[in-house]
Order: C-alpha cells, then sequence, then structure tokens
C-alpha cells in the first residue's frame, strides 16, 4: 500500500511550530506582522487571502489588511508598497497574484524589500537561492521539501524530476532538490518524449497546470509523486495534475489533493513571516 502523504497533519505541525517561534519571539518584545495586499476583488483571490489571515490568527501573526480597488494604478500600490517598506512594525508583505492586467507584476514584486519578501519571488530571494544564501524561498516548493522530509523520504542521490519550470513552482523546486542533493532533471511544454524522462525519476514533482494530465505511463514503479496541481474538476470537485486513482497502484507514496500540497503553502508563508523577522 503507498504511502499518502498527509498535507494537513504536516502543515499543521509546521503551523504550531511556528506558534511557538511568535510566542518566543513576542516574550522578548518582537511582534511580527504581516501586511496582505489585494488590488480588486476575484474571488479565488479574496479565499485565498482570507485562509493566510486565518492562519496568522492561528499561529500570532498579527495581520494588516489592505483591500484596493480593482482600478488602483501602479504608482498607488507601489507608493503604499514603499511606506510598507519604511515602517519597521511591518516584517512581511504579500501582495496577492494575479494583479490586475494594468499593473506590471515584476515591478510591484521588485519594489518589495527583499528582506519583507514573505512570498520569495523577489530576484535576491531566487539569487539568494541560486547559490545558497540564506534569504526567504518560495512558499510551495519548500513546503514540498518538508513534505518529503517530514515523511522520512530521502532525496540525496535520488533521480528527481520536476514537470514544470514556473518561476513560483518548477524552477525554485528544482534548486531546492539540487540542494538536497538530488540529481534533478527539468521538464516543460518543449520536452521531447516526457514519459521517457519521467519514467526515470524516484521523486516525480508535478506542476505541469493540467488536469489529471500524469497518468501511471508517466511513473516508475515505486516512484514518489508530487502533485502541485489545484484545479475543479467537472462535478466541481478539486483534483490535481496527477490521475490519483490511476496512479496510486504504482506509486510508493503521493500526496492527495485535497491535502497535500496546498496545505503546506500557507503554513510555510507563516514559517517565512518569522524567517524574515531573522533575517531582519
Ligand atoms: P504554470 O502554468 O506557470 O506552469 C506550467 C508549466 O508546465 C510550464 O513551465 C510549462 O512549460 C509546463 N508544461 C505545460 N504543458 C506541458 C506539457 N504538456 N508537458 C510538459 N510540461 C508542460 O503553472 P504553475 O504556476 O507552476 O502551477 C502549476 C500547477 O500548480 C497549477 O495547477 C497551479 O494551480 C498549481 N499551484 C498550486 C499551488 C499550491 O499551493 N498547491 C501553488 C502554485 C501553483
Amino acid at each position: 500500500m503507498p504511502q499518502i502523504i498527509d498535507g494537513k497533519q504536516i502543515s499543521a505541525q509546521i503551523k504550531d511550530e511556528v506558534k511557538e517561534k511568535v510566542a518566543a519571539l513576542k516574550a522578548q518584545g518582537t511582534m511580527v506582522c504581516l501586511a496582505v495586499i489585494q488590488v480588486g476583488a476575484d474571488p479565488a483571490s479574496s479565499v485565498y487571502v482570507g485562509n493566510k489571515k486565518k492562519a496568522c490568527a492561528y499561529v500570532g501573526i498579527e495581520s494588516l489588511s489592505y483591500e484596493l480597488p480593482e482600478e488602483t494604478s501602479q504608482e498607488e500600490l507601489l507608493s503604499l508598497i514603499d511606506e510598507l517598506n519604511g515602517k519597521p512594525e511591518v516584517n512581511g508583505i504579500l501582495v496577492q497574484l494575479p494583479l490586475p492586467g494594468h499593473i506590471d507584476e515584476d515591478a510591484v514584486i521588485r519594489a518589495i524589500d527583499p528582506k519583507k519578501d514573505v512570498d520569495g519571488f523577489h530576484p535576491q530571494s531566487v539569487g539568494a537561492l541560486c547559490i545558497g544564501q540564506p534569504g526567504v524561498v518560495s512558499c510551495t516548493p519548500a513546503g514540498i521539501i518538508e513534505l518529503l522530509k517530514r515523511s522520512g523520504i530521502e532525496i540525496a542521490g535520488k533521480e528527481c524530476v520536476v514537470i514544470g519550470r514556473s518561476n513560483i513552482v518548477g524552477k525554485p523546486m528544482a534548486i531546492l532538490l539540487l540542494r538536497e542533493n538530488g540529481t534533478v532533471t527539468v521538464t516543460h511544454s518543449r520536452t521531447r518524449d516526457l514519459k521517457e524522462v519521467t519514467r526515470r525519476a524516484d521523486i516525480l514533482v508535478v506542476a505541469v497546470g493540467k488536469p489529471k494530465m500524469i497518468t501511471k505511463e508517466y511513473v516508475k514503479d515505486g516512484a514518489v509523486v508530487i502533485d502541485v496541481g489545484i484545479h475543479r474538476n467537472e462535478n466541481h470537485k478539486l483534483c490535481g495534475d496527477v490521475d490519483y486513482e490511476d496512479v496510486l497502484p504504482v506509486c510508493s507514496a503521493i500526496t492527495p489533493v485535497p491535502g497535500g500540497v496546498g496545505p503546506m503553502t500557507i503554513a510555510m508563508l507563516m514559517y517565512n513571516c518569522v524567517r524574515s523577522v531573522e533575517l531582519q
């Protein structure tokens, strides 16, 4: 029977560890505070922002909420970020993505003080990750490393294949697996014979953004399969990039959707808020 990697339980454990750290900081007179900015009222973004605020309340991090109208200009947003960069009592700044089309996301990410970049998207954070210097690591891939480690899955020396090369998942995932001494291959939309590559993987991380694309034909017997995808199927139920029922019999461990990678992202955001205090 394959191991079902329980992201709910592991994320709860991490939040409890963060809660203890936040309490210890408070006892020394240091408060942890996250500013969350949302532009517009995209319903999915509102759910994510709501969950982030709930997690802050649970671990004892103060959250400041900035709900800006859809028509907010880039200058107005940049000026708010500048103001928050200058406030010593604000440790982390999170701008919920995606932003409305008239705002340049890269310019916004670059405007955040790297020491307050709790999403780990700033070029300085990404650069630090690449060369192994201290910094904040983006939440989803950092959460996947925690899932593997806390499930007793060794990464060193393993063939690790990542499907997807996005800046927020695929690329940082590959670098983190490399940092853990995996032998890493990154695949993408232009990869020739994807199945041939993925079937080499001892650890297969799937961030392809296509519902149930990965079937057992892509998976080596006994592989560990990490499914990053989140989609709603025709019955409005959540599913991942992996065809779970099909892959389950051939893998040695797998993350379910929901309850796998998803809950880890917010737990690691909480972890990153404390990390940013340490960096400051
Ligand atoms: P993205 O669309 O930015 O990237 C998808 C990647 O897949 C691209 O690099 C592309 O080259 C590659 N790709 C597309 N078609 C391919 C194919 N046929 N063969 C091989 N590679 C192919 O997506 P993303 O932002 O990295 O997100 C991936 C998935 O993870 C999405 O479903 C997203 O919703 C989900 N996600 C979940 C969390 C979480 O917290 N669990 C966080 C971020 C993203």
